[in-house]
């Protein structure tokens, strides 16, 4: 490509709004613009990469013996009532009418279409088992779509459902596809880590993995052994201590209903009693529950007089000194739409833990979401990761739960993601099949999703220096930059032209940059969009020596044409 002729609009500063490097950096070196909050145009430059990752994620689920199909964004309401998402997904749902007010959503995820397509096609323990995957737009309505690509509200996720004969199946698929993942972010060229995780909205009764690459401005916090491999999400996390708690099997958990179970029955118990179930004491009971409460709204009911269980309360959280509960009859409204209560509650507490800032240990409360009262406890995005203890039920230097290491934590970004599902759609949505007996099953299904777009993006938060973007060979948007000092000079341009051509020809994706701008302006942009490896063609280019630099080092070498083009291939 010609840069004269390239749609390459590269920028000194960057827009206020962005607020970290790898955002910055692909608005300044001119992959990417902003249409709206969460809603961006790839530039050829980003859309290139985009490709790019795209491309090793294909071949890789292809070689893992996955078929690609592609689904309609558009899904009609009807299959998500059905499976009992309509409500259970949230405003993060992206709804539409149509002109005869049939309901639709624009799909943030996938499981409703795919079962429903595999149930209407396939009945027989003949054609399973069986993995489809797409690359495709997705839409969710984020609360606070931030970060540039990181967290869109339309974005390019390649998603994909196994469907199983057993469980023992689909433990095989599952570890082809953790397997899959290693290949594909290792060749995307990222430093990762796979980490237990918990299933969130998406559900399902078996295991679950996050693919997270390592960085501080990570939104999730990851927590790890520093001797045997343990290493799990902070939601999911357990140290030796917790692991106790944990294995008592009480109904808190991330899920709303496992949560809200052991409080709506008609025996409400007090936090103390509860507490006194599981043998452990009610700060660390109440403070373990905030936490493994995510971002869903949790009643903490308590019986009897309000103002003695406010302190109560108060000094079960600990460190909060200044906590402010909601007006009583604020709560209630609140605990009765979320809970479904039957019957009278003395007192209802909902804390709120903030999504983004529950990593961090930083406790939110209040009726609900958008209440003006809501009020940070805690200093949220500083809160210091060996801290995060205080409110959850790890604490960094914690045993490890599987040897005798400790529990150190670190910052990541969620960039893939694998779910055993087992039953969860097939039996609402109907997928079954015959097996050789005759007798008719339920499938057992997987789903596995990565964030193509926010790979990009990640890549680059891991891969920069002061002057721009480092890109990984893998998925650079160019491989070889070609730059002639002067365009004017015509042994210059002429040896610049001729090491054009013979890399096109030996299929190097190669960058001229034949502007007629000054070297000191060309070597700025080449740096700022990074591509690996720059052959400047200079005064020497007459005895058909230039200069080669990769942009990762600082070294610079000569090498005559020859050495140059066997060099690059
Ligand atoms: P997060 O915790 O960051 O909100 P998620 O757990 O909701 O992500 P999944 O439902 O697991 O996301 O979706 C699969 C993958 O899609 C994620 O691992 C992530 O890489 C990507 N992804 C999810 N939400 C977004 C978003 N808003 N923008 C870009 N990529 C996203
Ligand atoms: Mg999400
Ligand atoms: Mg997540
Ligand atoms: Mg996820």
């Amino acid at each position: 490509m010609l840069q004269s002729k390239l749609l390459l609009p590269t920028l000194r500063e960057a827009p206020a709004e962005a607020e970290i490097i790898s955002h910055k950096l692909l608005i300044r070196a001119g992959l990417i613009r902003q249409l709206a909050s969460g809603v961006y145009t790839y530039l050829p430059l980003g859309y290139r990469t985009l490709r790019k990752v795209e491309a090793i994620v294909r071949e890789e689920m292809d070689k893992s013996g996955a078929q690609e199909l592609n689904m309609s964004v558009l899904q009609p309401i009807e299959l998500w009532r059905e499976s009992g998402r309509d409500s259970a997904y949230g405003p993060e749902l992206v709804r539409l009418k149509d002109r005869h007010e049939r309901e639709f959503v624009l799909g943030p995820t996938n499981e409703e279409v795919i079962t429903t397509v595999v149930k209407n096609e396939i009945k027989s323990y003949r054609k399973l088992p069986i993995n489809l995957y797409q690359i495709q737009t997705k839409f969710r309505d984020e609360r606070r779509p931030r970060f540039g690509l990181m967290r869109g509200r339309e974005f390019l996720m390649k998603d994909a459902y196994s469907f199983d004969l057993d469980w023992n199946g689909l433990d095989v698929t599952y570890r082809g596809m953790y397997d899959a993942y290693t290949n594909i972010f290792t060749r995307c060229g990222v430093r990762f880590r796979a980490v237990e995780a918990d299933a969130g909205a998406i559900g399902g009764e078996g295991g679950t993995h996050e693919f997270m690459v390592l960085a501080e401005i990570g939104e999730d916090t990851i927590i790890s052994c520093n001797q045997c491999s343990y290493a799990a999400n902070l939601e999911k996390a357990v140290s030796g201590v917790g692991k106790a708690l944990q294995s008592q099997q009480i109904g808190i958990g991330n899920q709303v209903s496992p949560a809200y179970e052991s409080f709506a029955t008609p025996n409400l118990k007090t936090i103390e009693q509860l507490a006194g179930q599981l043998g452990v004491d009610a700060s660390s009971f109440v403070k373990t529950l905030i936490y493994q409460a995510g971002n869903e709204l949790i009643a903490v009911v308590v019986r009897g007089d309000r103002d003695v269980n406010e302190v109560k309360v108060k000094n079960y959280l600990g460190l909060v000194e200044d906590i402010e509960l909601a007006s009583e009859s604020k709560v209630q409204a609140v605990t009765n739409a979320a809970v479904g209560f039957a019957g009278p509650v003395e007192l209802a507490i909902p804390i709120l833990v903030d999504q983004e800032v529950a990593a961090m240990g930083s406790v939110v409360c209040g009726a609900n979401q958008t209440d003006q009262h809501l009020r940070h406890v805690l200093p949220g995005r500083d809160f210091p990761l060996d801290r995060i203890g205080d409110f959850c039920n790890v604490r960094v230097g914690d045993p490890c739960p599987n040897c005798d290491g400790t529990l150190e934590a670190f910052k990541g970004i969620e960039v893939g993601h694998i779910f055993k599902l087992g039953t969860k759609y097939s039996e609402k949505l109907g997928a079954a099949y015959i097996d050789q007996d005759g007798q008719e099953k339920p499938m057992i299904m997987g789903c596995y999703g990565i964030g193509i777009s926010r790979v990009v993006q990640a890549v680059v938060e891991q891969n920069y220096d002061d002057n721009g973007i480092i890109w990984p060979l893998s998925i650079a948007p160019y491989h070889v930059h070609v730059i002639p000092v002067s365009m004017k000079d015509e042994t210059q341009r002429s040896v610049a032209n001729e090491l054009y051509q013979t890399f096109q020809d030996i299929g190097a994706d190669v960058l001229l940059d034949d502007r007629d701008e000054r070297p000191g302006v060309k070597f700025k942009d080449s740096d700022l969009i990074g591509i690996p490896i720059r052959i400047t063609v200079g005064k020497q280019a007459g005895e058909g020596i230039v200069e080669v630099k990769l942009r990762s080092e600082e070294d610079k070498q000569l090498m005559n044409l020859e050495e140059v083009v066997s060099f690059v291939k």
